[in-house]
This record gives C-alpha cells, sequence and structure tokens, in this order.
C-alpha cells in the first residue's frame, strides 16, 4: 500500500500542504476531490517524485519513496493536457513508455511489440495504432495517454483532471471505460478532479481536500450519508 503521513508543503511563507495523512490499499481506486487551490495537483507531484515535502513520510509496501527517485518509483502519469509526442504514431507512443523502463526490465523490440499489440486490444484502441496525435479526439488522446502510462506497470497509476477538457457524454465514457481498465489490472489509482459526480461514480473511496487538509475520506456512501464538516456539506451541496 501507499502510505502518506504528516506530508507537509509550503511555497514561501504559504502552506499548502498541511499535514497530509492517507493510506491507499492495492487495488484502490481513489478520488482526491477538491476547490481549486486546495493542494491536490501538489500532492500528486510529490507522490510522483515531481516534488519534494518539507516534512512528513512517503513510503510503497514500507520503502521509503523520498528516498527514491521518480523513476525508481514507476509510476504512470496522466494530465489534462498530457502531451502525446506529436511525431510518433500511437503505437510507438505507447512503446515509448516501455523503452524508457530501466535495464534488465525492458523487454527486446518483439517482446515490447507483443506487449504494445495486448495493451492497444485491451485498451480497445487498436484501430487508432497507425494514427498520430493530431489525427485523434480529445477522448482518443487521453485512451492513449492512460495506454502509455499502463505500458511500463505502473505500482501507482496518477490521474491529474484527465479528462477535464472533454464534454461530459465523452467523460461518462471514459468514465466506465476506465473503472473496466481498473477492474481488470487493478493498479492502485489516484485520481484528481473537482467535478463531484465524476469522483463519486467512478472512486472506491472519495478524499475531500480543502486548503491542504483532508476534510472526509470515505466511500462515497459514507461521505454522503455521514458529511464530517460543514465543509464537506457545503462543498457536496448536502446538509448536515
Ligand atoms: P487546481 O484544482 O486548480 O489544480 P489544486 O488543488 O490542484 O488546484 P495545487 O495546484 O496543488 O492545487 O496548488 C495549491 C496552491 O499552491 C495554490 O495556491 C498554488 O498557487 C500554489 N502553488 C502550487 N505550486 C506552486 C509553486 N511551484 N510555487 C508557488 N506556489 C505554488
Amino acid at each position: 500500500s501507499l502510505v502518506i503521513s504528516h506530508l507537509a508543503r509550503r511555497f514561501g511563507p504559504t502552506p499548502v500542504l498541511r499535514g497530509i495523512d492517507l493510506a491507499v490499499e492495492q487495488r484502490e481506486l481513489i478520488a482526491l476531490l477538491g476547490p481549486s487551490g486546495s493542494g491536490k495537483t501538489t500532492l500528486l507531484r510529490i507522490i510522483a517524485g515531481l516534488d519534494w515535502p518539507d516534512a512528513g513520510g512517503l513510503s510503497f509496501d514500507g520503502d521509503d519513496w523520498l528516498a527514491r527517485s521518480a523513476g525508481e518509483r514507476r509510476i504512470g502519469l496522466v494530465f489534462q493536457h498530457y502531451a502525446l509526442f506529436p511525431h510518433m504514431t500511437v503505437r510507438d507512443n505507447i512503446a515509448f513508455g516501455l523503452s524508457v523502463r530501466p535495464r534488465g526490465n525492458r523487454p527486446d523490440r518483439a517482446g515490447i511489440a507483443d506487449r504494445v499489440g495486448r495493451l492497444l486490444r485491451f485498451l480497445q484502441i487498436e484501430g487508432l495504432a497507425d494514427r498520430y496525435p493530431a489525427e485523434l479526439s480529445g477522448g482518443q488522446r487521453q485512451r492513449v495517454a492512460l495506454g502509455r502510462a499502463m505500458a511500463i506497470e505502473p505500482r501507482v497509476l496518477l490521474l491529474d483532471e484527465p479528462f477535464g477538457a472533454l464534454d461530459a457524454q465523452v467523460r461518462r465514457d471514459l468514465r466506465r471505460w476506465l473503472r473496466g481498465v481498473h477492474d481488470s489490472t487493478g493498479t492502485t489509482t489516484i485520481f484528481v478532479t473537482h467535478d463531484q459526480e465524476e469522483a463519486f461514480e467512478l472512486a472506491d473511496r472519495v478524499v475531500v481536500m480543502n486548503a491542504g487538509m483532508i476534510e472526509q475520506a470515505g466511500r462515497p456512501d459514507e461521505i454522503y450519508d455521514h458529511p464530517a464538516t460543514p465543509f464537506v456539506a457545503r462543498f457536496l451541496g448536502l446538509t448536515v
């Protein structure tokens, strides 16, 4: 499991994370939900190894991740505007994820081709294999971006508003698709969103953040039935 303890981060005088405690279990899909500026992206960047906390701990299955580089952690990342390589086909974009794996853990050419083929079929994007990113819709691009992130068989998948730029129907389709992908791979996943409906429909557990702290973490129904703080109730439009 991924264990985050008393994590704190400030930028200059401004505390952005103020003591985050969270344990994410193997196979869990967590939605990090909260208003703009609550610290969601900062937390994700620290987990990914793109930023470091001022205090607190981060470990995965007992291994101290603060002593590990981003590459060693083997994280899959998808952002809202995740730039696929424009000069590479979908197939090559996904293969790229594999070719950057550490030596010793990297399949040979035939192995990569085989893995990419299976991943394209699994993600239901084999029809897009020879297209370039400019020839894809926004939703298709995000499916490919997830494919590239999954190619390395990440220990943890971090998704930061991956469907944020898409229209409502495409978002709904992608939500169902992602839930299916997650159910069959069981990859530990943290999904950042400020879309309440998305969080509650997709996640096993919803973590509501506000001003650098976790207001409440729980199953969607628990949070709906028992919002823990006035902020949660207000944010979700519930009454306490
Ligand atoms: P959003 O939903 O808008 O993406 P968020 O919850 O992801 O918001 P963060 O992006 O983590 O929030 O930002 C939290 C706060 O930290 C914001 O006030 C932001 O301006 C500030 N911040 C983030 N990164 C930096 C940085 N590198 N230097 C200074 N301030 C930063």
